[in-house]
C-alpha cells in the first residue's frame, strides 16, 4: 500500500520523496539545500578520482586540496517528507524522487 500523507485540511496526497541526486548533473547551486527545512542534505566536495566527500569528515580534510566541485548529497534521507520543494527549485532536473510503499 502507498504512503500517504493528510493536508491540514485532511486531504490525502501522496509524497515524493528524494531518493537519489545524480552528481554528475548537479551543479551544485545549493537552491535545493535552501528550501529544504528538514536536514536532508548537504553540499559535498568531489576529488579528481571522483570521490564525494562530507565536509568537516576527516576524509575531506585530508584532501581539501584536490577538491574539484562541489555537489548535493543526501545526509540524512529518512528526514525527507517528500514535499518535493527541492525538485521544484532545481535548475539541472538531477533529483530522483518516488512515492514509497
Ligand atoms: S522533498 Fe522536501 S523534505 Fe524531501 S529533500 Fe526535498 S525539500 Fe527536503
Ligand atoms: S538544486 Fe539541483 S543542481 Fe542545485 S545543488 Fe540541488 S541538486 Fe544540485
Amino acid at each position: 500500500m502507498t504512503l500517504v500523507a493528510y493536508t491540514r485540511g485532511g486531504a490525502e496526497y501522496v509524497p515524493e520523496f528524494l531518493m537519489a541526486i545524480d552528481k554528475e548533473k548537479c551543479i551544485g547551486c545549493g537552491r535545493c539545500y535552501k528550501v529544504c527545512g528538514r536536514d536532508v542534505m548537504t553540499l559535498h566536495g568531489v576529488t579528481e578520482d571522483g570521490d564525494v566527500l562530507r565536509p568537516g569528515t576527516e576524509e575531506y580534510e585530508d584532501v581539501e586540496d584536490e577538491i574539484v566541485k562541489k555537489v548535493m548529497a543526501m545526509i540524512h534521507p529518512e528526514n525527507c517528507i517528500g514535499c518535493g520543494a527541492c525538485a521544484r527549485v532545481c535548475p539541472s532536473d538531477c533529483q530522483s524522487h518516488a512515492a514509497l510503499d
